[in-house]
């Protein structure tokens, strides 16, 4: 007998699927707005100036070999990561609350995340997966509900963006917070949100926090694009270290796929900030004990290349200030090609928007993606006729429109919204 007989065939990702219909396709002026990978204004995968600049020192150092790393990681990595989101003049860093961990990119950060919680959260302790709910954002990255639902943690959304503005629901938002029960878990996007580009303004963030202080909520903060929104790293985690400032219960996930362009290098960390230092109950020795068991579980030993890099910028003066500009030339040229389709759909085409505020949310959203507003069969159109590769939901990847094809994509968007 067959002992696999019952396997029932998955569907393809989406997104994967929708690259490969990419390159099947001959069409001489097809585009790829679908996965979320910057591109150059040519088109191409970008390696940053001091991505490259590291690895040649990488390869010159004849003392490096390939021993395992420790299970936390490398340490000249691991030290420095929690700087960079919480800022190297912390509270949380300074009294030695922070535990961070070397991880699979942002993937395994959000895996580790939700595995920590689902053993160790207190008001979780006892509990059935159905009563393990982690508040996700309706929409939020395709791959947090898979993540969340194989730890053994139950994903239930949250409002957060409202179709009729595109723009951010923000009073359904506060009221679902509020009527939570007390000590509930939310993951929230630290900024740049995937995949609607719709992030609360710093005001909006301090209200949001303020319930969170009041209702003992545990903030779930996934990074995955620091710099990306704005192109300065320290405003990108604003929102983080003010939950900080206000000694809300929270950890971060960290990717270095976009800002350091290390997609396929899977480099990335948790923080846990820990309520105090020490082995103590609710120390920071205590939960890294336990992150610690949980890496050597799933990994054993965390990989070497994207944390040698990474360790590399975050602790050279002049490396970490070329790293800055390179992450602001990306971000710059993304904010420029909003800027570009916004004027081509507004003053050249004229092109129906598809809300009351134009298409304004062009370049009102920020980071890696738009959320267009086009209905699911608009999308299908642009896709079928156009040649213009996008998902259903209506979402751009900005870092496949260059100089080259923003004209193209307006016209197709053109097209399709009349
Ligand atoms: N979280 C969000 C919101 C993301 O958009 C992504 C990347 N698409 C990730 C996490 C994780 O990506 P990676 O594992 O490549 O770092």
């Amino acid at each position: 007998t067959d002992v696999f007989a019952s396997t029932p065939q998955a569907p393809a990702d989406p997104i994967f699927a929708l690259t490969a219909g990419y390159q099947a396709d001959s069409f001489k002026q097809k585009v790829n707005l679908g996965v979320g990978a910057y591109r150059d204004n040519n088109g191409k995968p970008f390696v940053l100036p001091v991505v490259r600049k590291a690895k040649q020192i990488l390869a010159a150092d004849e003392s490096l070999d390939h021993e395992y790393l420790p299970i936390a990681g490398l340490p000249a990595f691991v030290s420095a990561t929690g700087k960079l989101i919480f800022g190297a003049d912390s509270p949380a860093i300074k009294e030695e609350r922070v535990v961070s961990i070397q991880t699979i990119s942002g993937t395994g950060a959000n895996h580790y995340g939700g595995a920590f919680l689902e053993r160790f959260y207190e008001p979780w302790l006892g509990k059935s997966k159905e009563d393990k709910v982690i508040y996700v954002s309706n929409p939020t990255w395709a791959n947090h509900k898979a993540i969340f639902n194989s730890v053994g943690l139950t994903p239930v959304d949250y409002p957060y963006y409202d179709p009729q503005t595109i723009g951010l629901a923000l009073p359904k938002f506060l009221e679902f917070l509020r009527n939570a029960p007390k000590q509930s878990v939310f993951l929230l996007h630290a900024c740049a949100h995937n995949p609607t580009g719709v992030d609360p303004t710093r005001e909006q963030w301090q209200e949001i926090a303020a319930i969170f202080k009041d209702k003992s909520h545990f903030a779930f903060f996934d990074c995955a694009y620091q710099g990306f929104a704005s192109g300065d790293l320290d405003n990108d985690a604003w929102a983080v270290r003010h939950f900080v400032s206000q000694r809300i219960p929270l950890l971060v996930c960290q990717s270095y796929a976009k800002n350091a362009g290390l997609y396929g290098e899977r480099i990335g960390a948790l923080n846990l900030v820990a309520s105090t230092s020490g082995d103590g109950p609710g120390g920071a020795a205590r939960l890294r004990s336990q992150l610690l068991i949980l890496q050597r579980q799933e990994i054993s030993n965390p990989p070497t290349f994207g944390a040698r890099i990474v360790g590399m910028i975050l602790n050279d003066a002049d490396m970490f200030d070329e790293w800055k500009r390179d992450v602001k030339t990306m971000a710059g040229r993304i904010i420029a090609m909003r800027e570009r389709l916004h004027d081509l759909l507004v003053n050249e085409l004229k092109t129906p928007a598809p809300g009351p505020n134009g298409w304004d949310h062009v370049t009102k959203q920020i980071g890696m993606f738009t959320f267009t507003g086009l209905t699911p069969p608009q999308c299908k159109a642009m896709v079928e006729r156009g040649h213009v590769y996008m998902t259903g939901n209506g979402r751009i990847s900005m870092a496949g429109i260059n100089d080259g094809n923003v004209e193209y994509v307006a016209q197709c968007v053109d097209k399709a919204m009349r």
